[in-house]
């Protein structure tokens, strides 16, 4: 084909759509095994550096993770304001527990993530993913179920931040995206806790998901709040939504840099008071559907993640 040279000889093809794959040619296989729950590889890719893959699902790589990780975290311990507790859902790869490390304000993080195999492996090849953070000494690792754990901790938390993969029918988040999830979420945190989830991408034909999980938060914690933030290689960009008391008002630039300031956090690439009008200011179709839904997931009737993949040679 004119023009087209490729260069690897090993793809994972995420299928983003039944119409639409992404392909990330892969020049390193660093780990590959069936854990318990999930087909995982971490992989070196051509373009975006190293990454993890659960069932086929591209989780966040070296070369744009910061510009998923970032407004995670920060735009929840903005709108906290001084979170000592952190409760990190899922997390795998350490990086969102990295970034709740850097708020001076943050005395204790717990990550709860299903799956050792998986947490070990990122540990020994993601380096620059968890950057030491599962040495930290506030940092306490907990290997289980997401669901299990908010069984037993009530009124604890300042910030809860639900990074879990993508409920895809055969995965193990696949009761996590329900209103009964978020139910147990609220009443793990302290009165003004913040709670964040990573809700997928935002693309047009995604759109009813995301706006259905938002009314989902929205029942249970009476105001939900839409942001997203443009990862490339997760090839569209992806969403996220705060749950809280109504209203949930985004402060301006200056007190969103005087604030991350008096707390310390150095070190940031993308986010600031800026960028977090940025990936607030979200478009008015996307505000609409959003406005408009009022569908709520349900473990009985619960999301359905488009997924599971192959890695494979190109054929
Ligand atoms: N950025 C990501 C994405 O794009 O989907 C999510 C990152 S993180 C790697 C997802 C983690 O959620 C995985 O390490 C997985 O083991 C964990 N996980 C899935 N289901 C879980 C559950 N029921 N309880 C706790 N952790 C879970």
């Amino acid at each position: 084909m004119a023009g087209a040279e490729l260069r690897a000889d090993v793809w994972i093809n995420e299928y983003l759509s039944p119409w639409d794959i992404y392909s990330h040619g892969v020049t390193r296989i660093l780990a590959a095994a069936r854990t318990q729950y999930q087909d995982m590889q971490i992989v070196e890719s051509g373009l975006y550096g190293k990454g993890l893959v659960l069932d086929g699902k591209w989780q966040s790589c070296t070369g744009d993770e910061f510009m998923y990780h970032e407004p995670l975290v920060h735009a929840a311990c903005v709108l906290h304001g001084a979170p000592e507790s952190v409760l990190v859902l899922g997390g795998g790869e350490g990086a969102t527990v990295r970034e709740a490390l850097r708020w001076s304000s943050v005395k204790r993080v717990v990550m709860v993530d299903i799956d050792g195999e998986v947490v070990e492996a990122c540990k020994k090849h993601l380096p620059e993913m968890h950057q030491g953070a599962f040495d930290d000494p506030r940092t306490e690792l907990v290997i289980g179920d997401a669901l299990g754990y908010l069984d037993d901790t009530a009124g604890e938390w300042d910030v809860v931040i639900s990074d879990l993969s993508d409920p895809i029918e055969e995965g193990p988040s696949f009761a996590l995206f329900t209103k009964e999830y978020f139910e147990k979420v609220k009443r793990a945190l302290k009165p003004g806790g913040v709670f964040v989830v990573q809700s997928g991408p935002v693309s047009p034909p995604e759109i009813e998901a995301h706006a259905r999980l938002a009314s989902t938060v929205r029942s249970v914690f009476g105001a939900s709040r839409s942001y997203a933030s443009y990862a490339p290689s997760y090839g569209a960009p992806w969403s996220f939504i705060i749950g809280g008391p109504d209203p949930i008002d985004v402060p301006g630039v200056a007190a969103v840099d005087r604030l991350l300031k008096e707390q310390g956090v150095t070190g940031l690439r993308m986010f600031d008071g800026e960028a977090m009008q940025g990936v607030f200011s979200l478009p008015k179709h996307l505000r609409e559907a959003i406005a408009n839904e009022t569908t709520v997931y349900t473990m009985a009737s619960p999301r359905k993640f488009f997924g599971k993949n192959e890695v494979g040679a190109a054929n």
